[in-house]
């Protein structure tokens, strides 16, 4: 497929595929699915190797949120029977994020809900911060709190926090459909202040809120443009008791194709596959490992993974390995250099690799392209597995052991 040999070659260069290429590859059909695995792995292997980062979570501060975003179970008048409980202390969580170091981890991100953290929450975390570091010199810390406020990535920064994580999550077009309570502009803003602190931005995507192939490829390319170090590409779990709890589109099938759309458009980040990866690949997970070079282990904030052995076994089996803590994750090219030079983000350059007169592609030329929905890549019906939706019932917040 001509498709493909251009997307491998300009994924090898680091540069950017247009969008009619990044919606064709979404429109593959079941039959090209294997060649599209095949040739987004032949990308992710020049920058990644065979090597798969493992990222672990601690919900540091469960449900009662005053957002509504229509995704989250956490969010203000959800109905999910979640786990809900407040600040855990710095103890509590070092503790889980011990577990999950045992497992394999390599980052541990550290999540609160909420629309953004007081002073004060950024004193409690820069205290977590500060235990698990005392405890585990070696691992990678990420906050995840919500909008920032002036001053407090510095803060953060400053208790030793490597990175912040604050997701796009889905086109600036339809931003305003799945949250009110704030815009896609504040989410931006947040992780541009996080770059600004020299910490390393981690900004991803929920695929299945019943977006078209158009606003998977403008968020994603929204990304490339904001330049992530780490992209999370969340499949939406449609959790009983959220607005989105019916909104079951996507097959196995479709989340390989997504995937494999945003390695093709960000070639040498850290693309991370996130929640909802065993509800929505299910038995093909070990093929996303071809696309992905980071995944999490065990559990997700309010739901259940599968159990952190059988992530394990499973990147052993497809013949991958879990990244040390002795190597670094991004491509050389991408570890920012002591004078915040192109590479990292303290010079204000633009991102590395982007090609000219590839990224300047406007919105009305960007309109101009765009599919209808009702193409080949469009989402269909799905049968609803909610047998696979399990509320998280262990580690932070219980008593019970966590998995990892
Ligand atoms: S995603 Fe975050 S801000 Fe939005 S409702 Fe959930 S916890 Fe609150």
């Amino acid at each position: 497929m001509d498709l493909l040999n251009t997307l491998v070659d300009k994924g090898l260069r680091r540069e950017l595929p247009t969008r009619e290429e990044a919606l064709a590859v979404l429109a593959t059909s079941d039959d090209e699915l294997l060649d599209v695995v095949a040739a987004a792995g032949k990308v992710r292997r020049q920058w990644f190797g065979r090597r798969v980062k493992l990222n672990y979570l601690v919900n540091l501060k469960s449900g009662l949120c005053p957002e509504d975003c229509s995704y989250c179970s956490q969010r203000l008048g959800s109905k999910a029977e979640i786990l809900k409980y407040t600040w855990l202390k710095p103890d509590e969580a070092s503790k889980a994020a011990a577990a999950g170091v045992a497992g394999g981890a390599k980052r541990v991100c550290l999540v609160a809900s909420g629309r953004g953290p007081t002073d004060r929450d950024v004193d409690r975390v820069s205290k977590t911060i500060e235990a698990i570091k005392g405890r585990h010199e070696d691992v990678e810390v990420c906050a995840c709190l919500g909008l920032l406020s002036e001053g407090q990535a510095d803060r953060l920064r400053s208790a030793g926090a490597d990175a912040y994580n604050h997701n796009l999550n889905t086109s600036e077009a339809t931003y305003g459909d799945i949250t009110t309570t704030h815009t896609y502009a504040d989410r931006v803003d947040t992780v541009r202040q996080a770059q600004a602190a020299g910490l390393s931005a981690c900004s991803g995507l929920i695929a299945g809120m019943g977006e078209s192939d158009a606003d998977l490829v403008d968020v994603v390319f929204s990304l490339r443009d904001l330049d992530p170090d780490s992209v999370p590409v969340n499949f939406l779990i449609p959790m009983e008791g959220t607005p989105l709890a019916k909104e079951w589109h996507l097959t196995p099938q479709r989340c390989l194709r997504i995937l494999a759309m945003v390695r093709f458009v960000c070639p040498d980040a850290e693309v991370r596959l996130a929640g909802g990866r065993e509800v929505h690949l299910r038995s093909l997970q070990p093929l996303a490992l071809h696309l992905v070079n980071s995944i999490f282990l065990g559990d997700y904030l309010t739901s259940e993974g599968q159990a952190g052995q059988t992530d394990l076994d499973m990147i052993a089996d497809a013949g991958f390995e879990v990244e040390g803590s002795d190597t670094t994750t991004l491509p050389e090219h991408r570890v920012p250099s002591p004078d915040g030079g192109c590479g990292g983000h303290g010079g204000g350059c633009a991102p590395c690799g982007d090609s000219p007169g590839t990224a300047d592609d406007t919105p009305a030329e960007a309109a101009a392209v765009t599919p209808p929905r009702s193409g080949a890549g469009a989402p269909k019906a799905s049968a609803a597995r909610t047998d696979l939706v399990a509320v998280r019932r262990r580690g932070a917040g219980t008593d019970v052991a966590p998995n990892a």
